[in-house]
């Protein structure tokens, strides 16, 4: 999926033809690689922009921009929050945001608070069917114990043999009506926009299509996401199809939103997108970086 060659960097900045990669994932949350090394992977790759954007965490920024800049990348601050909406989990990216901010930390920390406990419940739950010792088994694979995810399970059940792979372990563990899924109250829609837009970021809606929300509840989404503050939506994510790609440029021009794009990178094992290798954002849209010009470092 690679593209043709284009011109200088500087002279494309406000235009779509740009190999921004802006949604990925380190050691930091639920990635398998350090800043360090996806920022080489990322340059090695033709990306001319990049944000790391671990889930709910900041902690990997400066890691991250210092690995940018010695490789002559240039960079935007990131981040993933979960938040509740509608009943479902929904991602909600900050991209270009200080990442310093008292207040989007702290939020972000609140975030966290749950997952330890989330994690206990879960291990219990695959106990019941006969799976021991998840818990301390996702641990390890935690390269932050505060962000030990779903992720770190389906690591943790596929090397001790009960499944393939990772999506295996999700389809028949780690999804809402499995042993081992455990419901659980994220940020809200207008918190996580707020820290963002407060840090001067722009907020974006990761993923718009993986939620299954209904044509209603996907409009109240956007309408809510908009009225806080939100400016953005990803349209060319590794985890859309190219019907969907159509299907949320509509929605970002209906919304008046400008577009982003990004693989959601977590491991070279796991991913099926890797860092920069996704099509160009259809030349209608306003990218994101259109917004986010002064906060690129
Ligand atoms: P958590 O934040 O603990 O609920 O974990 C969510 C993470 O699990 C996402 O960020 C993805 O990295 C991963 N994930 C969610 N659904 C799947 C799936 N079906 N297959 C593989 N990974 C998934
Ligand atoms: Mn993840
Ligand atoms: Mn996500
Ligand atoms: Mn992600």
């Amino acid at each position: 999926m690679r593209v043709k060659p284009c011109p200088a960097y500087n002279e494309r900045v406000s235009t779509n033809i740009l190999n921004a990669d802006l949604h990925c994932h380190s050691v930091v949350s639920d990635g398998t690689l350090t800043p360090e090394v996806l920022a080489t992977r990322a340059k090695a790759n033709g990306v001319e922009l990049w944000a790391l954007t671990d889930h709910d965490e900041v902690g990997g920024q400066h890691r991250a921009l210092a690995a940018a800049k010695a490789c002559q990348l240039p960079y935007l601050t990131g981040t993933e929050i979960s938040i509740t909406f509608s009943g479902k989990t929904v991602h909600i990216v900050g991209l270009g945001f200080d990442a310093d901010d008292a207040r989007l930390i702290d939020g972000l920390r609140r975030t966290r608070g749950g997952r330890g406990d989330r994690a206990q419940e879960m291990s219990e739950g695959l106990a019941k069917v006969g799976i021991h010792g998840a818990y301390e088994g996702a641990l390890k694979y935690a390269g932050n114990p505060e962000l030990i995810s779903r992720t770190h399970f389906a690591r943790y059940l596929v090397e001790s043999g009960v499944c393939q792979d990772t999506s295996e372990v999700f389809r028949r563990y780690l999804i809402e009506g499995k042993p081992g899924f455990v419901p659980h109250r994220w940020a809200s829609l207008k918190d996580a926009v707020s820290w963002i837009v407060d840090a001067h970021g722009v907020a974006v809606i990761a993923h718009p299509a993986r939620y299954g929300f209904t044509a209603n509840e996907e409009y109240a989404l956007f309408t809510e996401f908009k009225a806080h503050g939100g400016r953005a939506v990803e349209v060319v994510t590794g985890s859309h199809t190219p019907d969907e790609y159509a299907k949320y440029a509509e929605m970002a021009q209906e919304f008046e939103l400008a577009a982003s794009r990004g693989s959601d990178f977590h491991s070279p094992d796991e991913s099926h997108t890797d860092l920069g290798a996704l099509p160009w954002l259809p030349g209608q849209l306003t990218p994101v970086w259109e917004l986010l010009t002064e906060r690129i470092q």
